[in-house]
């Protein structure tokens, strides 16, 4: 993780967040080449999840919503961790991070999930867990917190201007459910996605882009009538398409993943079964992906909460009911750290990320041979104008070859364009592949179609 970190600063990735400032815990900005990596994989989801399914719609709804939102969905009194504060050094922590964090390092596994603060606080007591930072051993009592971030409407902070940033996109979707199905021809089942920023106040050291204040979530909710179809049924295509996305979509090995399902104490109290793809982090197997079959509750939550009827009536059979949802929700900045991770490699003292092509920052280079012929340069600087006109292409004149072809490497670009002296008399060029390091020679006139050709 620390080689990525490191990489991902050095190469205009990730940068640690407000940095000038000495940092903010847990936040990050994405530079250059990090907006571009993050934006292919959200394009990737969009495509693969909204715009290439006949059964998917989309939706961009507000980060701000209507505070009841967040009253009827369960977050203001649920979206709670437990706390401890180490009083010697002020360091706040998850109780159970703190717990099962203890006990990973001793290779023993522990389930913390649904218990009280009482026996949170009887555990670490037991144990006498140190703190992680000062290794001193004086907690504070656990006691719960809220994750949802507050702020205020108009210029009084009143407590009826109160309104939350939201902690999840999910919650938009259900709140625009009557306006989609007033507005637009749909049929069971169907869903909408929605891809956009979530808000937590999280207060555990994150895992790089792991675990951030803010993050950009891709979130489905795909409703049904469960007297017509089997949720099983649909829960398993669901753990299907996203399988094949992570190991398809994002080329990751499928021996780095796992599913697990959550247990009786660890589900929502609505859910019939929740999932997780986990994927295998330099810290452990953690949750990528949440897979939630949450009934009729948030829909039926909003219905109570709001007055209006949020059923579907069937326009075939004139059936009215209340549609169930499954959920599929994923951090697109956890997808672009497992992407990097995976993508990461080393041979011969290089580095190397052997990033899917379509999802790397620049699918090519283009390189005169010697910089200082300005007929190649001319050549050279044709082509990647040309290629820039379709693709995400990098320049680089400085150095010698080897040196460039390294750069290209450490950023992930997968196609290496070079104009040489064969170029400018037989109008071809050579392109070296990033993963085998072989060359051959594509006309150029034929460059943009086969990069395409390479990219689909
Ligand atoms: P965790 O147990 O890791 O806190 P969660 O179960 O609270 O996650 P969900 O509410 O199910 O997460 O959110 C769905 C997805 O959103 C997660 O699978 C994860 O990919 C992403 N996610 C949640 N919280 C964060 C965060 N603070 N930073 C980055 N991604 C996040």
């Amino acid at each position: 993780m620390d080689k990525i970190v490191s990489l991902a600063k050095r190469r205009g990735f990730v940068y640690p967040g407000s940095e000038i400032y000495g940092g903010l815990a847990n936040s990050y900005e994405y530079g250059p080449l990090g907006v571009e990596l993050k934006r292919n994989i959200q394009d990737e989801w969009w495509n693969a999840f909204v715009r290439r399914r006949s059964d998917m719609l989309g939706l961009d709804s507000s980060i701000i919503l209507h505070p009841k939102t967040w009253e009827a969905s369960g977050h203001v009194t649920g979206l709670v961790d437990a706390m401890v504060e180490c009083r010697h050094c002020h360091t706040r922590t998850r109780a159970d991070h703190l717990i099962e964090g203890y006990f990973e390092k001793k290779n023993e596994k522990i389930s913390v999930e649904g218990k009280t603060t009482e026996e949170l606080d009887a555990l670490i007591g037991a144990n006498r867990i140190p703190c992680p930072t000062c290794k001193s051993f004086d907690w504070t009592p656990v006691r719960q917190f809220n994750l949802l971030f507050e702020t205020h409407v108009g210029i009084v902070p009143e407590a009826q201007s109160k309104v939350y940033l939201r902690g999840e996109t999910a919650q938009g979707i259900f709140l625009a459910f009557k306006n989609i199905i007033d507005s637009m021809r749909v049929s069971m089942p169907f869903g909408v996605g929605q891809l956009g920023k979530s808000f937590r106040n999280e207060i555990t050291k994150g895992n790089f882009i792991f675990r951030t204040l803010e993050f950009e979530q891709a979130e489905i909710e795909y409703f049904f009538d469960p007297e017509a179809q089997d949720w099983r049924e649909l829960f398993e295509r669901w753990k299907n398409d996203m399988w094949s996305f992570v190991t398809g979509n994002l080329g990751i090995a499928g021996d780095h993943l796992r599913w697990r399902e959550h247990g009786d104490e660890e589900r929502s109290f609505y859910s019939k079964r929740t999932e997780d793809l986990e994927y295998r982090f330099p810290f452990g197997f953690k949750e990528l992906w949440g897979l939630a079959y949450r009934t009729d509750y948030d829909l039926k939550q909003h219905a109570a909460f709001s007055g209006v009827d949020l059923s579907y009536t069937d326009p075939s059979t004139g059936k009215k009911f209340v549609p169930h949802v499954i959920e599929p929700a994923v951090g697109v900045n956890r997808l672009m750290a497992m992407v990097m991770l995976e993508a990461y490699a080393e041979a011969d003292g290089r580095t190397m990320l052997k990033l899917p092509p379509r999802l790397a920052p620049y699918k090519a280079a283009v390189f005169p041979l010697l910089a200082n012929k300005p007929e190649l340069v001319a050549r050279a600087r044709e082509v990647f104008e040309t290629l820039r006109r379709r693709f995400m292409v990098a320049w680089d004149d400085r150095g010698n070859i080897g040196k460039r072809y390294y750069a290209q490497d450490e950023i992930g670009t997968p196609f290496c364009i070079t104009i040489d002296f064969d170029s400018l008399e037989k109008g071809d060029a050579t392109v070296r592949d990033r993963d085998t390091a072989k060359q051959e020679r594509v006309p150029i006139a034929a460059l943009s179609d086969w990069l395409a050709g390479r990219l689909s």
